[in-house]
């Protein structure tokens, strides 16, 4: 047995680790497994990067307001912990007169939501709040800072089983290695619904949704200053044109649903990409790709923003089925998981002040790179 502890956090992507963060800051003893060799490498290291501002988003539903809770807790957040982030803004631009209406929709959206946002003379919705980071530094940043605060990272920890003991769990790795915890927190992301059932939860299941992005070092006649968004359409946000925080240009994601992991980019990812991408932004045109990653996105089947103990194990806190903004929201999810692993009787005292001190350095490489080289397929 590796060590007794109050909460287990099964997953150190960006909701685990945020979770993990939370929780050790308000004393309580953590356990942060993770399968990989090292945190973040799955969905939370292969997305957009984009810190969103809910403008978008659905009023009303959980996965908005814990969007919008986010934007109030991140600045001393990102601050304290030296994670970079472009304060850029992102612009809709409509494509033909029929977007007009969308897009006049969106704005309205967004006022509901509290959000500002400006429609221009051209028909250009302006959103002036949303901004690009580096999702792998913000990840390692609260794993690292959750480790500052006395949580206890395993990596290489792939958890195969959960029993009962008496007033504990024992949560067992591929490897045989073990360790107990009165609290079993499930970030597992694509893996969340498997980790349930082995407590007899099968009341969601989670499946990858593949987005696949193409890197572009920056053309010299084509400065990007903003996020470049489409019109939604009701399926997916569609291809987006992004800057990095290390000064490139990214186009995408796609949007695939698959049955199993695989994490390869698709030969055809490229011309599903590149005329949408263009068209927002046309030196992108005659440019070649450096780089490509796909990211596969922590799907539920029909649920969305799974936050709540289970039915079937009260010991059981689910946190699944995070899809598309699990990045923007993580420091709202892991203030909801605070209460409710509180509810399941873990004492807790009042949040300690978060200790500075920046992400684990890059090693020069950028981070499109670094979870989507360990990944590859
Ligand atoms: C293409 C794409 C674009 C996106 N764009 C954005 C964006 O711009 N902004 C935004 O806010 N969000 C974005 N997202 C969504 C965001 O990436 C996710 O919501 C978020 O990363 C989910 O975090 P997670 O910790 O739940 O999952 P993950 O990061 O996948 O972490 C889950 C972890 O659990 C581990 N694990 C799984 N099973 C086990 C097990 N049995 N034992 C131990 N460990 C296990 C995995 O190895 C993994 O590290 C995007 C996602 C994708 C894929």
């Amino acid at each position: 047995m590796s060590g007794d502890f109050e909460v287990a956090v099964v997953g150190a992507g960006v909701v685990g680790s945020g979770c993990a963060l939370a929780l050790a800051r308000r004393g309580v003893a953590v356990a942060l497994l993770e399968a990989e060799a090292e945190p973040g490498l799955q969905a939370s290291g292969t997305n957009s990067g984009i810190l969103h501002t809910g403008f978008d988003s659905a009023f009303g539903e959980l996965e908005t307001d814990l969007i919008l809770r986010a934007a109030s807790l991140r600045d001393p957040v990102l601050e304290t912990l030296a994670v970079p982030v472009v304060r850029c803004g992102a612009e809709m631009a409509p494509r033909d007169t029929g977007d007009a209406a969308s897009i006049a929709a969106i704005a309205a959206n967004a006022r509901g939501n509290g959000v500002a946002v400006a429609l221009r003379d051209d028909g250009v919705l302006e959103v002036p709040g949303e901004s690009v980071t580096d999702p792998v530094a913000y990840t390692l940043a609260l794993c690292v800072a959750a480790q500052r605060h006395r949580a206890r990272l395993f990596t290489g920890f792939g958890v195969t089983r959960i029993e009962h003991g008496r007033g504990s769990m024992r949560v067992t790795a591929a490897s045989g290695e073990a360790v107990s915890a009165r609290v079993v927190v499930n970030g597992a992301g694509i893996g969340a619904g498997a980790v349930a059932r082995m407590l007899g939860d099968d009341s969601f299941d989670v499946y990858p949704r593949k987005g696949e992005f193409l890197v572009f070092d920056p053309p010299t006649d084509g400065i990007l200053e903003r996020i470049l968004l489409p019109v939604p359409t009701p399926r997916t946000k569609g291809v987006l044109v992004f800057p990095t925080v290390d000064g490139r240009i990214v186009a995408g994601p796609t949007a695939v649903d698959l049955d199993r992991p695989d994490w390869s980019v698709r030969p055809e990812a490229r011309e599903e990409i590149l005329p949408k991408a263009s068209r927002m932004h046309p030196p992108l045109a005659d440019a070649e790709p450096v780089f490509a990653y796909a990211g596969l996105r922590p799907a539920g089947r029909a649920v969305n923003y799974v936050i709540a103990r289970s039915r079937a194990e009260p010991a059981l806190v689910n946190v699944a089925a995070i899809r598309s903004t699990g990045l923007t929201a993580s420091l709202a999810i892991a203030e909801r998981v605070v209460s409710l692993v509180a509810a399941a009787g873990v004492p807790m005292s009042s949040p300690e002040a978060l200790a500075p001190g920046p992400p684990p350095a890059a090693e020069g490489e950028p981070w499109w790179r670094r979870s989507a080289d360990r990944l590859a397929v």
